[in-house]
């Protein structure tokens, strides 16, 4: 079982979250200016030799201060860093293969660290590269945006898209250590920040109801980037990821609870093309979804579904699908979903009282059929 250990609740303190995975845990360390911190950096990294994976707009950003701080804390660290063009579009193997010939052309060996510095895209890619690389290096992950913080540097999950379908190649690898550093989200497009919260929010439908309250009295401060309120929601959301993880790493049970509103949002993802809808966005609709169709099961209160409703607008996320998509449409993309087993379509629908789910395919398809009418023009 997971045992994260929270910590005080000023913002200027650092907060430590624990992923209990055995002899491969892992610390998630949560502040404001981390990036700074070398040293705790250096402490995570085995060897002598370093590279940072990152792209061309965090490279502007942040690259020269993740290079000074390890330099200053060990002179005698080797630092490389490659950058890969930015873009959902290029989490590819061909793009990926930038990171493998970079490493060759350094002549790096299996005692090298990869730092993933970026957002998920960044994340993933490193990881899968560091996984793959002489049979796998050490990982480290200094995740950026709001998604990466709470959710995607969190896991082991590491891959890239295929033409024929979203995250299909990848490996699970853990990182040795996660340095989020909350200001960096100061330079986060609006847009990106709320997509992220879509994340939180589904800690709080599936897990977490006290999370979810208090959402509720706090969306503006965070949408504001007020320091202790990102450092609240970013450890709620630390803690309950890396418990789930603890207790299914690999996704043969729990760990599908994660998927909250993804089999409606991957229907609009895959319909409208990358770029149209954030991830975040298409998880917000399809938490809604998930939502309605359970109020429709008789499974949860109609008062949930609309309190859901109001919190994801209050972040400025949308909570309906694009008028392009159809019944026939979400039905067909929908069954190509990675959690359809044996033919048989299953979803993470909530049930009980706010905080409770089930991920099952033991419902009535006609409810199915009801929210996808009445979602649909
Ligand atoms: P992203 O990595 O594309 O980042 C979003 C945008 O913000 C990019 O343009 C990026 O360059 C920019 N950016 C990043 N940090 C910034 C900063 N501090 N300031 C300014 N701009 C910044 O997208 P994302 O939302 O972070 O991640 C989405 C990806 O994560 C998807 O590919 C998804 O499949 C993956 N994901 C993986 C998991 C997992 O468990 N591994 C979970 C959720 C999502
Ligand atoms: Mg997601």
């Amino acid at each position: 079982a997971a045992a994260p250990t929270a910590s005080a609740e000023s913002a200027a303190a650092m907060r430590v979250v624990e992923v209990d995975l055995g002899d491969r845990s892992y610390p998630i360390y949560i502040g404001q200016h981390l990036l700074n911190d070398g040293a705790r950096l250096r402490q995570h990294i085995p060897g002598n030799r370093v590279l940072i994976v990152t792209n061309t707009t965090i490279e502007k950003l942040y690259l020269q201060k993740c290079t000074d701080a390890l330099k200053a804390a060990d002179p005698q660290l080797q630092v490389d860093s490659v950058v890969l063009p930015d873009g959902e579009e290029y989490k590819n193997m061909e793009v990926l293969g930038q990171v493998w010939d970079k490493a060759l052309e350094c002549r790096l060996d299996r005692g090298t660290t990869f730092l993933a510095l970026g957002g998920g895209v960044i994340g993933d890619m490193t990881g899968f590269a560091a996984a793959a690389y002489q049979r796998g290096v050490h990982f480290v992950q200094v995740p950026t945006t709001v998604m990466s913080q709470v959710d995607s540097s969190v896991g082991g999950k590491t891959g890239v898209n295929h033409p024929l379908g979203k995250n299909m190649i990848g490996a699970f690898y853990q990182p040795r250590c996660v340095l989020i550093d909350t200001t960096t989200l100061d330079s986060l497009p609006r847009r990106e920040l709320a997509s992220g919260v879509s994340e939180i929010v589904k800690y709080g439908l599936i897990r977490d109801a006290e999370l979810f309250e208090w959402l509720e009295g706090n969306m503006q401060r965070i949408l504001e980037r007020d320091p202790e309120a990102i450092a609240h929601a970013v450890e709620r959301s630390c803690i309950n990821k890396a418990e789930v993880v603890a207790a299914d790493e690999k996704e043969g049970g729990v760990r599908a609870t994660l998927n909250l509103g993804h089999t409606f949002g991957h229907a609009i993802e895959t319909s409208t093309g990358y770029g149209t809808f954030l991830h975040g966005e298409a998880v917000s609709i399809g938490m809604v979804m998930a939502a309605d169709m359970s109020v429709r099961l008789g499974w949860i209160d109609a008062s949930i579904l609309q309190r859901t409703r109001t919190l994801l607008q209050s972040a400025g996320l949308p909570v309906t699908p694009p008028e392009s998509m159809s019944i026939a449409g979400f039905k067909e993309l929908m069954a190509v979903d990675k959690k359809v087993q044996a033919g048989k379509l299953r979803l993470v629908l909530l049930k009980g009282p706010l905080g409770g789910c089930v991920v099952t395919g033991d419902f009535d398809p006609a409810k199915l059929d009801e929210t996808l009418a009445a979602f649909c023009s």
